[in-house]
C-alpha cells in the first residue's frame, strides 16, 4: 500500500489535524519494514480532545436511546461496506493472515455495534414503586460522563468495537487512544465516525502509553477509565484513577488453563489446542496456553498436539494460506524466545516442536510446544503471549483443579471430558471468568468476557458491558 493512502490525522471534536509529537514509527510484522510514521497528540492536544469529549457530553447524553442506536447501526453498516479495506489495514498492520481478519474479525465488530444498538433500546431495571410510603422510587441507568479508553495492540478495531460501543451507546462521549503500534483502523474508523456522530463524542488520539495514554489517564476531566492491557498498566491506571476517584474498567492479561480428563474426546482436544493455542500467533489474553492432561491421555496428547502443530502453516508468500501470522514486534518475538529458553534449561522439559524464530524477516515464532513442564514453572506461570502452549501431566481432580486455580490470572479457561457431571463440577470449582466445556475461545456478543482476579474486572460485551458503562441513580419524588 502506498503510505500516502494511511489516514495519520488525529480527530479531535469534528477536525483531523497531524499529531504535533514526534512520529511513531509504524511496523509491519511480517517484514520488519516501515508502513508509515503516525505523529502522536501534544499535551495541548489532548486537553482538547477532553474538551470536545466534554462539551459534546451534555447533547449526547441527552439523546434517546433509539437515536443512539441508530448511530451504532449506521457505524456497523460503513464498517461492512467497508471490510474489504478494514481488513486489509489489521491484516498489514498486525501481520495477522487476511483470512482471519475478514472471516473472523470484521463481522465479530460489525455485530458488536449491532448487539449494542439492540441492547441500549432493551436495559432492566428494579421496579419503581412506594418503598417509603407517599414517596415514589425509581430507579435510572445513566451515563458515567467522559470516558478514556486505551487499547492493546492484539485486536485493534475489536477491541475499539468493545470499547466505544457500549461507551457511546449508554450516551457517554470517548477520548480513544489506539495502541501506538497499531493505530492504523483507528484512525481509518475515525473519518467513519466524524461523519456519523456528533462532534467531540468520539476522539482519536494516538501515542505512546508512556506519553499520551498517561496524560489522559491523569487529566482531571475524565470520569472513567476503560484499558485493555497488561497488568502493569491496570495498576498505574488505578494509581492515577485514585486521584480523583475515577471509575475504571479493566481488562487485563490472562493465562487460561485447559483441563483434560482421560475420558476426552482426544482427537477435539488436540484440535481445539492447536486452533485455541495459537490463534493471532497466541497474542491473546484467553489462548489456551497452560494443559493440564490425566494420567493416561498426557503421552498422547504430546504426541498427537507435537504432530498437529507442526502443521500449522505460517510464513508463505500466499497469505491466504497462512493460518498464523508473526508476532507484533521484535521485542515481543524476542520476549517469547526468552521465556522458552528459560523453560528448555530446565531438566525436565522437552520442547517437542519449535522453540525457535522463523525465517530471515519479520517477527516469526515457530508454534511450540513445551511438555514435562511443572507447575513451579515460569512458563505455566506467566504470560507469554506467544504461540507457546505447555503441558503438564495431573494425577487427579483435585490437583487438576488447585493447579487451574493456582494463577494470578483468572480471565478463561476450559474442561475437556466426556462425562457432564465431572465437566459441570469441575466449572463450578474454576476461579475463572469464563470456562468453556469441551471447547475454547469462542466469544459471543450477548454473554460477559472479562476476568477474575489479576485479569481485571471489566466486562466487555453482553448487557453487563453497559452496566459498567453507566451508573445506577436513584430518584425519589414525594407524594403532594
Ligand atoms: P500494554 O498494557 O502495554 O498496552 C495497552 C495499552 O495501554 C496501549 O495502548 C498502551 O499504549 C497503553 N499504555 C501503556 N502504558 C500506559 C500508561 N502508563 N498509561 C496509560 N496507557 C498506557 O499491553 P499490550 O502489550 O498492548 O497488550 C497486551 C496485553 O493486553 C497482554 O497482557 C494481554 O493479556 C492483555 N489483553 C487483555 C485482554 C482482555 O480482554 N483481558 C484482551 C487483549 C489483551
Amino acid at each position: 500500500m502506498d503510505p500516502t493512502t494511511f489516514d495519520t490525522a488525529l480527530l479531535i471534536g469534528d477536525r483531523f489535524e497531524p499529531g504535533e509529537e514526534a512520529a511513531e514509527r509504524v511496523l509491519n510484522p511480517r517484514t520488519g519494514g516501515l508502513i508509515v510514521e503516525v505523529p502522536e497528540a501534544s499535551p495541548a492536544q489532548i486537553d482538547r480532545a477532553v474538551a470536545a469529549a466534554r462539551a459534546a457530553f451534555e447533547g449526547w447524553s441527552h439523546t434517546t436511546p433509539a437515536e443512539r442506536s441508530a448511530a451504532l447501526l449506521a457505524i456497523a453498516a460503513r464498517i461492512e461496506a467497508e471490510a474489504e479495506g478494514f481488513a486489509a489495514l489489521e491484516a498489514l498492520n498486525c501481520g495477522k493472515p487476511i483470512n482471519a481478519a475478514r472471516g473472523d474479525e470484521i463481522p465479530a465488530i460489525v455485530d458488536c455495534f449491532r448487539f449494542f444498538a439492540g441492547a441500549v433500546r432493551c436495559q432492566q431495571g428494579a421496579v419503581a414503586g412506594e418503598y417509603l410510603a407517599g414517596h415514589t422510587s425509581m430507579i435510572r441507568r445513566d451515563p458515567v460522563g467522559v470516558v478514556a479508553s486505551i487499547a492493546p495492540w492484539n485486536y485493534p478495531l475489536m477491541m475499539m468495537a468493545w470499547k466505544l460501543a457500549p461507551a457511546i451507546g449508554g450516551g457517554n462521549t470517548v477520548v480513544f487512544k489506539p495502541s501506538e503500534q497499531t493505530p492504523l483502523t483507528a484512525l481509518k474508523l475515525a473519518r467513519i465516525l466524524a461523519e456519523v456522530l456528533p462532534a467531540g463524542v468520539v476522539s482519536i488520539i494516538p501515542g505512546r502509553g508512556e506519553t499520551v495514554g498517561n496524560s489522559l489517564i491523569r487529566h482531571p476531566d475524565v470520569d472513567m477509565i476503560s484499558l485493555t492491557g497488561d497488568v502493569a498498566t491496570g495498576r498505574k491506571i488505578l494509581d492515577a484513577a485514585s486521584r480523583t476517584l475515577k471509575r475504571t474498567h479493566l481488562e487485563l492479561g490472562g493465562k487460561a488453563p485447559v483441563v483434560v480428563f482421560d475420558d476426552a474426546d482426544l482427537e477435539a482436544v488436540v484440535a481445539g489446542l492447536r486452533t485455541f493455542g495459537y490463534y493471532n500467533a497466541g497474542q491473546d489474553c484467553t489462548a489456551a496456553c497452560r494443559v493440564y492432561a490425566g494420567p493416561k491421555v498426557y503421552d498422547r496428547l504430546v504426541a498427537d498436539l507435537t504432530a498437529a502443530v507442526q502443521g500449522i502453516t505460517l510464513g508463505q508468500e500466499d497469505d491466504t494460506a497462512n493460518e498464523i501470522g508473526p508476532l507484533i514486534s521484535l521485542r515481543q518475538r524476542d520476549r517469547v524466545a526468552s521465556f522458552v529458553e528459560r523453560a528448555r534449561s530446565l531438566p525436565h522439559v522437552e520442547i517437542t516442536t519449535g522453540g525457535a524464530a522463523m525465517g530471515e524477516n519479520g517477527f516469526y515464532y515457530r508454534p511450540t510446544v513445551v511438555a514435562g513442564a511443572r507447575q513451579d514453572d515460569e512458563i505455566v506461570r506467566r504470560e507469554v503471549f506467544g504461540p507457546v502452549v505447555s503441558v503438564t501431566r495431573f494425577t487427579d481432580v483435585g490437583q487438576a483443579v488447585a493447579w487451574a486455580n493456582d494463577s494470578a490470572y483468572g480471565l478463561a479457561s476450559s474442561v475437556w471430558t466426556r462425562d457432564v457431571g465431572r465437566a459441570m463440577a469441575t466449572a463450578a470449582r474454576l476461579r475463572y471468568g469464563c470456562t468453556w466445556i469441551n471447547s475454547h475461545f469462542m466469544l459471543v456478543n450477548e454473554m460477559p468476557h472479562g476476568g477474575l482476579k489479576q485479569s481485571g474486572y471489566g466486562k466487555d460485551l453482553s448487557a453487563y458491558a453497559l452496566e459498567d458503562y453507566t451508573v445506577v441513580r436513584h430518584v425519589m419524588v414525594k407524594h403532594g
